[in-house]
């Protein structure tokens, strides 16, 4: 293969991370690509939260996360990177001076590699009961997010956890969804305090229903899509029907690298170990975001977007020793039309 097929650096996971990641890899004027599993970019924020506010983001007060996410893929494509979707990395192969990203959608080749694929492949915990596989499906009814809120207009919604996003969402959909029950398998829930308080004040005037100690037996469905959902409280063991067309699990999702943990890189605790310029243990390797581990390391989108940075000047340093580290300031550069 050609040196014209070899990108300088392939990133790895198209969240905020790596958005970000390559921004700065247009801003130093070297070949990108971006690959992630998932249909669109933008990682958890477009894929888990999309309607929830973020406001811990730098000169950002309050913004939606689909929001930021799509500030995000504006800047983090505005230099034109190759962008490979609904590919996940399953092999990391090194070669002769460059390394072998093997994909169901084919093989790519990069002389750097920056991982930024936050908790591995976004794999959401489902609900193992008769009638959920024959549901989980466009149309089904049976849904692990909430996409978009006008999604469940007018419908009688079910949903199931007892943390933030199963207590928020009762709160959110309020108003919108005909009808809004919540079932938890424990009495207390893990979610804000005064979100809790809210939501049972809400239950106390009739607004919303709330089921504990629940859990779902088995979900029915009319014509393909879910009606009426079995749940039993598992004291007694009893058995009550919940009529409900939209059934929302909200219990997380499993904190797996999946394929990336077979790469011969070093990990800790699930996640890569990084040195202080974001570099791996092999050697034009690099990571960031929420994949990464270091002593102080926290889990949020600044911090990633600062490690980011320092992860691709670092990688551009690798591709050419004689560059510079520092990007210079952006105010003054002349990629951006800007004068010294
Ligand atoms: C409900 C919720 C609310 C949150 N609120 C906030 C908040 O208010 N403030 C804040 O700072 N943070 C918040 N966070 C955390 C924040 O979303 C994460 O820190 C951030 O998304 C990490 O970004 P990332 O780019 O490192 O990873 P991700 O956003 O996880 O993106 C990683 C991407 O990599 C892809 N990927 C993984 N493996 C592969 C592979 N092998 N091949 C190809 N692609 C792969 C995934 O599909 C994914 O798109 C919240 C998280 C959740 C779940």
């Amino acid at each position: 293969m050609s040196d014209a097929n070899i990108t300088d650096i392939t990133v790895i996971g198209g969240g905020p991370t790596g958005l970000y990641a390559a921004f700065y890899a247009g801003l130093r004027g070297i070949s990108c690509r971006i690959v992630d599993a998932l249909p669109q970019l933008g990682g958890q924020l477009m894929a888990l939260y999309p309607e929830k506010y973020i406001f811990d983001v730098g000169g950002l007060p309050k913004i939606l996360a689909k929001d930021l996410a799509n500030n995000m893929i504006e800047q983090g494509t505005q230099f034109g990177p190759e962008v490979v979707l609904g590919a996940e990395v399953q092999e990391m192969v090194p070669e002769d001076g460059h390394f072998r990203l093997v994909t169901p959608r084919g093989e790519f080749l990069t002389r750097t590699v920056c991982v930024t694929a936050g908790k591995g492949a976004l794999n959401p915990r489902v609900l193992e009961c008769p009638g959920w596989d024959d549901h989980y499906r466009d149309g089904g009814g049976a849904h692990t997010h909430v996409r978009q809120i006008e999604d469940f207009r007018g419908r009688r919604v079910l949903i199931v956890g007892g943390g933030d996003s199963a207590v928020d969402w009762v709160l959110g959909l309020r108003g919108v969804a005909r009808s809004v029950t919540l079932i938890h398998r424990r009495p207390e829930f893990r979610a804000h305090k005064s979100s809790v308080l809210e939501m049972q004040a809400l239950a106390e005037k009739g607004e919303v229903q709330i089921l504990t100690p629940y859990e779902v037996r088995h979900m029915e469905g009319v014509n393909g899509c879910v009606a009426r959902v079995t749940v039993f409280n598992n004291e007694t063991n009893e058995d009550t029907h919940v009529e409900a067309d939209a059934v929302i699990a909200l219990l997380g999702f499993k904190p797996d690298l999946g394929p990336i943990a077979r790469w011969g890189l070093a990990l800790e605790k699930n996640t890569i170990r990084v040195n202080g310029v974001m570099e791996t243990s092999v050697p034009g390797v690099y990571a960031a975001g929420d994949v990464v581990h270091y002593e102080g390391k926290l889990e949020l989108i600044s911090c990633g977007y600062g490690e980011a940075a320092i992860a691709v000047n670092n990688a551009v340093r690798y591709l050419n020793p004689k560059a510079r580290l520092a990007p210079g300031h952006s105010t003054n550069l002349k990629i951006f039309k800007q004068d010294d």
